[in-house]
């Protein structure tokens, strides 16, 4: 049972309200079960909330609130955190100037059709989707952060999240295992775009039809046809993927121009 009002919503448009829920989530759950944040922990969150905040497409008040959280991490001398300390920042003093995320959850193109499905999870792929589309499209958005030495600084810093933060271990072990075999050979921002993409689908094939697959969004290859045709090829009546439309369909669909702040606060 869902206890939520349902949110009608498009597939083909990506929602600040999922991307809010991503970090409101990140940051007041995930990150709770930490007590004291320190040393590879301390330099692995720091990384994505500066990544966040440099990527993070629209200017509006998460930008604001990352911005003030990455500016407090990076001025603080102390090499440990409490986690209360974050979440004292998170909830009082930024709201104090304006600045606050959320207090809420609000899943749209995540929401679930019963509670348990689909929600925090659908979220993190999403805005990490968008940041690698984000990175292609500001290629200096990293300059002097210490992340523009990395090829993939996307996905090497979801890559740690993931491996360090991520509730599902088995799920981080999986993700660890598939990093380890390819994500050193990504050079590229459009290579970077389509390895998360192909490992997203890599994950959909191996989940289709288990006990996480929502009833109302079955684990399918993604574009669907009725998303992308021109994604979608036959050669020797053999499915292929057309790698460059995928691409173009991408930078349009997790595009600044593709997010809707319907719901969003
Ligand atoms: P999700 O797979 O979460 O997808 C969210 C949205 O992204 C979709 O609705 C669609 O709009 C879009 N999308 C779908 N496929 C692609 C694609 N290929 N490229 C770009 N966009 C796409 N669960 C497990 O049970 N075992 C695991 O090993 C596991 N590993 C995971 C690893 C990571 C890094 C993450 C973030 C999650 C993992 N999960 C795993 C959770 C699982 O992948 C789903 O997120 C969860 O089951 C919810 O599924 P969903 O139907 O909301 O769609």
């Amino acid at each position: 049972q869902n206890p939520e009002p349902w949110r009608d919503f498009d597939r083909s448009k990506v929602y600040t309200a999922d991307l809010e829920s991503a970090l409101h989530y990140l940051l007041r759950v995930e990150l709770a079960t930490h007590n004291m944040l320190e040393g590879e922990e301390l330099k692995i969150f720091k990384d994505f909330v500066t990544l966040v905040t440099k990527l993070y497409p629209d200017g509006g008040s998460v930008v604001k609130l990352m911005e003030t959280l990455s500016d407090w991490l990076l001025s603080l001398p102390l090499q440990r955190i409490p986690y209360q300390a974050v979440l004292d920042l998170v909830d009082n003093k930024m709201r104090i100037s304006g600045v606050f995320l959320g207090a809420e959850l609000r899943w749209v193109g995540c929401q679930g059709s019963r509670v348990g499905l689909r929600g925090y999870p659908c979220s993190l792929w999403t805005l990490f989707h968008v940041l690698t589309v984000q990175h292609d499209a500001m290629p200096t958005a990293l300059d002097n952060t210490g992340l523009e030495v990395e090829a993939a600084p996307v996905l090497q810093v979801m890559r740690r999240y993931i491996r360090t933060f991520f509730g599902c271990e088995e799920c981080g072990r999986h993700f660890e295992q598939a990093a380890a075999a390819s994500m050193d050979k990504v050079e590229t921002r459009e290579q970077q775009i389509l390895w998360l993409w192909n490992q997203h689908n890599m994950v959909n094939y191996r989940l289709a039809g288990s006990l996480s697959d929502d009833p109302l969004f079955p684990k399918a290859p993604w574009p669907s046809p009725s998303l992308c045709a021109s994604c979608h090829e036959e050669k020797n009546g053999v499915h292929v993927w057309n790698q460059e439309n995928v691409l173009r369909f991408l930078r349009h669909h997790y595009s600044a121009s593709n997010l809707s702040p319907q719901y969003s606060l």
